[in-house]
């Protein structure tokens, strides 16, 4: 479904950023009601932030049947997208954005970023993600029965009463330990297979190089979420290059899917 802007007034109706905002519709727009020297900043904004995309853009990120998380040659079918945000210090200033980027010592843009990706980089992301907290709970709730059972609990009460807690803190460190080997132990395993980090693909390389970090990476492995359907709306969710469209009026109708 192409998408109308029906807002001619807008002056960014038509243009390049508009294509770059990729909203939803007029009305669901960030650049609504905004006065001409907010408009001006928010330009500024959007030019620091194309500066730091790579010519080509990011869509071929999400614009593909094929799951770009999957290693070698032999690619999964796109079945979900995993979404996360990435940040960049620039531009560096002070005040809070119109995007509703905040301006922080670290982070001056923040971006959504969407990945295709296939059914089983979804299931080793999610396995990662839960293994080490599972086998802590595992553990502690076997250690917790263990000793509410009477048989078990008094013998080692009259060795010393102290005995059921520490041994109740022994399973709990031991989940704690095993879940982080086991988790170790599955990165390795599943590193082969799906890059872990986002960073590790092609195109994400580019946008390294361009200062783009993690902002919520844990142990090497990014933290993302996974949706059935792509951002309906957003900074280059859309399909456009960093800079300058080709012809104006490629950016009134951008087409989805
Ligand atoms: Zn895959």
């Amino acid at each position: 479904m192409p998408r109308v802007y029906i807002n001619t007034e807008c002056p960014l109706h038509g243009s390049d950023y508009c294509a770059r905002l990729n909203m939803e519709s007029c009305d669901a727009c960030t650049v609504r009601r905004r006065n001409s020297e907010e408009m001006e900043l928010l330009k500024q904004d959007l030019d620091a932030i194309a500066k730091l995309i790579p010519e080509e853009g990011i869509s071929e990120l999400f614009q593909t049947d094929t799951c770009m998380l999957c290693r070698g040659t032999e690619k999964g079918k796109r079945t979900w997208y995993a979404q996360t945000d990435i940040g960049n210090a620039e531009p560096r200033r002070r005040h809070i954005g119109f995007l509703g980027i905040k301006r922080e010592a670290r982070t001056g843009s923040i971006l959504p970023i969407q990945i295709a990706c296939c059914d089983a980089c979804r299931r080793r992301y999610l396995t990662l993600q839960y293994i080490a907290p599972i086998t802590t709970a595992i553990c502690m709730a076997l250690g917790l029965i263990l000793m509410s059972i009477r048989p078990i609990r008094e013998p080692l009460m009259a060795i010393t009463p102290a005995l059921p807690a520490i041994v109740f803190v022994v399973f709990t460190l031991c989940g704690l330990m095993g879940g982080r080997l086991w988790r170790k132990a599955l990165c390795a395993r599943y590193g082969k297979k799906t890059y872990l980090n986002i960073f590790q693909i092609d195109a994400l390389q580019r946008m390294r190089r361009l200062g783009w970090f993690e902002l919520y990476e844990d142990r090497n492995v990014s933290r993302v979420v996974f949706s059935k359907r792509k951002l309906r709306q957003g900074l280059y969710t859309g399909a456009c290059g960093h800079g300058a469209a080709a012809e104006p009026n490629a950016a009134v109708e951008t087409t989805e899917e």
